[in-house]
Formats: C-alpha cells, sequence, structure tokens
C-alpha cells in the first residue's frame, strides 16, 4: 500500500519545466518567456551567458560571433563538443540554446560586431550582454547601447579575477566613464596605427578558465533576471570577484562629466517602405517629412569611402568598413606603399552620393541611420524583422 508521502512525491515528479523556479515568490516566467536578450560574444563566458539564458527560459535570443570553433575553446565552452570544430561558435551557441530549451527562439548573427550588426539589433533587444575581450568591441556595444537606449551588462574575466557590471547611459555611468586615462591611451594608439596593422592588432587570445568563465557568466545572466523582474540590478554599478583569496565587492560608478555620452537620447522611427536597399536620397526625403529641413544624414560607423595613394594620387572609391577593408584595398601596387583611407560619416544634402543604396556603403543591415538639423536629432531604423515575434 502507497503512503501519502510516496504519492507527494509521484506527484512531484511530474513537475514542469519551471515550476522550481515558479515557487520564487517575485518569478515571472512569463516575464521570462517573453524576453528579447542580445548576446554578444560566444566564446568562454558567452557561453557561459547563453546556457544560463537558455537554462533560466528567456524567450528570445540573439547571438553575435565572427569566429569559429577551435580545438582550443573546447576546455572553456560548455556549449562546444569536438565534433563542432570549423563550425561557427554563434551558430553552434544557438543550436545548443535550442538543445538546452527547445522552446527558445534564437537567431545567430556571424559577423564583427563594428561592421557587421546593424544597430537595429541593439534596439530589437531588451538587455544587451557583452561577452567580450577587448576594449574596442566594448567601446561600440556601449555607444551602440546608449544610441538605441538599451542597457547592457559586460563581463570581463582575467585568469582568477572576474568583473561583471551594468551600464544604461545616459541615466548611469557608462562604460567609457570608467575608461582611465591608459585605457584610452591604448585605444588612440591602435588607432593612429595604419588599418593594415590595427587587423593584426585586433586577433590576440586574452587567458580564460572555464571556472572564471562560469562565476563572471552566472553573474551576467542573474542581473538579466533581475533586470527583467524590475529588480535591484547591478546597471551603473560593478561586481569585482577575485578569485585567490575570494575576495568579492561592489562598485558604483559616477558619471565622467567630461563623457559626452550622457545626452537625451535621439527618437528612433521605423517605416515599412524603407530597407537598406533605399537610396539615401530615400532616407532624406523621410527626414525633410518629419524635421523640415534636414541638414545632415550621419552614420554612426567607421565607413573608408576612398583610399588615395600618397605617391602617385591614385583614388579608389571603395565605401567599405574600416574594420573589414580587405588589405589589398589599402596598398597601391604601382607604389607598393600604403594608401590614405578617407572616412565618411555624414552626407549633406549636396551629397554627389545620395543615390547610392543604404547597403552599398558598406553598411549592416537592420542599421539605424540618423538625421539632423540644428534642433533636432531621430534615428530611422531600417531593420526588417530579425525575428517573428519582432514588433
Ligand atoms: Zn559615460
Ligand atoms: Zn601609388
Amino acid at each position: 500500500m502507497q503512503s501519502n508521502d510516496s504519492q507527494g512525491e509521484s506527484i512531484s515528479l511530474k513537475e514542469s519545466r519551471f515550476s522550481r523556479f515558479e515557487s520564487i515568490d517575485w518569478w515571472k516566467q512569463e516575464t521570462l518567456d517573453s524576453a528579447k536578450v542580445l548576446v554578444v560574444g560566444a566564446g568562454a563566458l558567452g557561453n557561459e551567458v547563453i546556457k544560463n539564458l537558455a537554462l533560466l527560459g528567456v524567450g528570445h535570443l540573439a547571438i553575435v560571433d565572427m569566429d569559429r570553433i577551435e580545438e582550443s575553446n573546447l576546455s572553456r565552452s560548455s556549449l562546444f563538443r569536438s565534433e563542432h570544430e570549423g563550425e561557427f561558435k554563434a551558430e553552434r551557441a544557438a543550436k545548443s540554446a535550442k538543445d538546452l530549451y527547445p522552446k527558445i527562439k534564437v537567431e545567430s548573427y556571424v559577423g564583427k560586431i563594428q561592421s557587421d550588426i546593424g544597430y537595429g539589433l541593439f534596439r530589437w533587444a531588451d538587455i544587451v550582454v557583452g561577452a567580450l575581450d577587448n576594449r574596442e568591441a566594448r567601446i561600440f556595444v556601449n555607444r551602440a547601447c546608449t544610441y538605441v537606449g538599451r542597457p547592457w551588462i559586460d563581463g570581463g574575466i582575467d585568469v582568477l579575477n572576474g568583473v561583471a557590471r551594468g551600464f544604461q547611459a545616459p541615466q548611469t555611468a557608462c562604460y567609457e566613464c570608467t575608461m582611465s586615462k591608459v585605457d584610452w591611451d591604448l585605444i588612440q594608439n591602435r588607432q593612429s596605427c595604419s588599418l593594415h596593422a590595427r587587423r593584426a592588432l585586433a586577433n590576440r587570445g586574452v587567458p580564460t578558465t572555464p571556472t572564471t568563465s562560469s562565476v563572471i557568466g552566472a553573474i551576467q545572466a542573474q542581473e538579466v533576471l533581475k533586470y527583467l523582474h524590475g529588480l535591484e540590478s547591478i546597471i551603473g554599478k560593478g561586481f569585482l570577484f577575485e578569485g585567490l583569496a575570494h575576495n568579492s565587492y561592489k562598485i558604483e560608478y559616477s558619471i565622467n562629466p567630461a563623457c559626452d555620452l550622457h545626452y537625451e537620447q535621439a527618437e528612433i522611427h521605423n517605416d515599412h517602405d524603407l530597407s537598406n536597399r533605399s537610396t539615401m536620397r530615400q532616407i532624406f526625403q523621410w527626414g525633410e517629412k518629419r524635421l523640415g529641413k534636414v541638414e545632415a544624414l550621419d552614420i554612426y560607423r567607421e565607413i573608408v569611402s576612398r583610399t588615395s595613394c600618397p605617391q602617385c594620387g591614385q583614388m579608389t572609391e571603395c565605401f567599405v568598413n574600416a574594420e573589414t577593408i580587405p588589405v589589398s584595398d589599402t596598398f597601391c601596387s604601382r607604389c607598393e606603399v600604403e594608401k590614405i583611407p578617407e572616412y565618411l560619416h555624414s552626407l549633406g544634402p549636396d551629397s554627389p552620393y545620395l543615390d547610392k543604396t543604404v547597403s552599398s556603403f558598406g553598411l549592416p543591415e537592420n542599421e539605424i541611420l540618423w538625421l539632423r538639423n540644428s534642433e533636432k536629432c531621430i534615428g530611422i531604423d531600417l531593420t526588417e524583422i530579425p525575428f517573428q515575434s519582432h514588433v
């Protein structure tokens, strides 16, 4: 004869997937189900973040990474197996997230964050997680999140130590507010290098272990959880972890008065008649309907419009992002010297390039462009529904 106790046990075995969460009094599984999270980076840290978000039942995930899985990733990446070597990290991480939580809607984007991922994807997300290993990418994510008014949780690991911190400019301190003069000097050194040298400097591995990645990736995912539930979160603050002595402490960041990212965010609009196949003239005309006069159309990217040879003067039009310009385009084959790039950040109403399409400027899909006059700046989001659930 069965006792009441064993009946109780057999009932508890039929608990639903999230029932252990739902007994937490503030927990709202439906909030997680409708949440949209963008994870930038699917390396050691990204693996931990993605794993936890999938287990928590986050409904919509977008994963960005440009690299392929190599053998050296396997010691630090819970979502990858040896048979996945050679696959794109973003794609495999997305498949593994779906294995962990089949109901998740997950999309992968293979590309470099600075050149291939439109600002519209940042705007799509409720919150962004940075699982990055370099300052340049963090600066880009910080600016992208600021332009579209989204918070982001940064993570960093260094052997036994790690840091997780949250930013939401203009309201709180942002990543750039926390950067020291030394950090800026390092960035400037890199930017003063030629395009060729910049490329070579970009790909350097940092020492990481799966254990510190687990600690910091878990904190990042938990901060997403708290933010989505409206609990007090790490936004504007940092969590520092020292793994040797097990010291951990909290830091509160203050806004750096010299940081220029703390202004009121521009309104951003959608218009289903416009896409990255539209011409810049059509974008201008759209802006004129809303602003009256448009003085400039701004591109928040580093686009090289042409390169010129300092010796023979030969000029080549290219329209490609400085991060991805082919090395062959930066050399004059005749003189064998590096050509000088000319950057394009803005088009005026008389620009000779107005009849070119948005995509022919080397701009990614899901881009946001910015129109301004002396009084106002507005954004136009050219995103074309990356997810079915996107509205
Ligand atoms: Zn700032
Ligand atoms: Zn030349």
